[in-house]
């Protein structure tokens, strides 16, 4: 599959591998737009947050579950920002679910 964050998952383009276990990775986003922005996706091929089934439960938990320990291991104790764009609207880039770490910084509400 051409899938960007497919090869990432599986080591065919090389990227820091912040958090990982059998069933996400963590790694930089590549043009961070704070301090700490961490990317976190499933391995297994998910287009986005909308294609999500029932029988997806356990990962999204397990997702949520290990962007925490990212959080955890930065030190964004004064808190930090969750954000899973969907779809054009969404401004969604990437067709493969993942979850941005933002933090470092203070952020803004509404968000653009
Ligand atoms: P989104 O706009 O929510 O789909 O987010 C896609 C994110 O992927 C953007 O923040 C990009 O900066 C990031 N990105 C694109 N290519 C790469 C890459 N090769 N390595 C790390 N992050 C990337
Ligand atoms: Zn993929």
């Amino acid at each position: 599959m051409d899938c960007l964050f497919c090869k990432i998952a599986s080591g065919a383009i090389p990227v820091e591998r912040i958090y990982e276990d059998e069933r996400v990775l963590a790694f930089p986003d590549i043009h961070p737009q704070a301090p700490v922005h961490v990317l976190v996706i499933p391995k297994q091929h998910l287009a986005s947050h909308a294609e999500a089934a029932a029988a997806d439960t356990d990962l999204l938990g397990h997702l949520l579950w290990a962007v925490g320990e990212v959080a955890r291991t930065r030190k964004l104790e004064r808190g930090y920002r969750l954000v899973i764009n969907t779809g054009p609207d969404g401004g969604q880039t990437v067709d493969h679910l993942h979850l941005h770490l933002l933090g470092g910084r203070a952020m803004h509400w509404p968000p653009g």
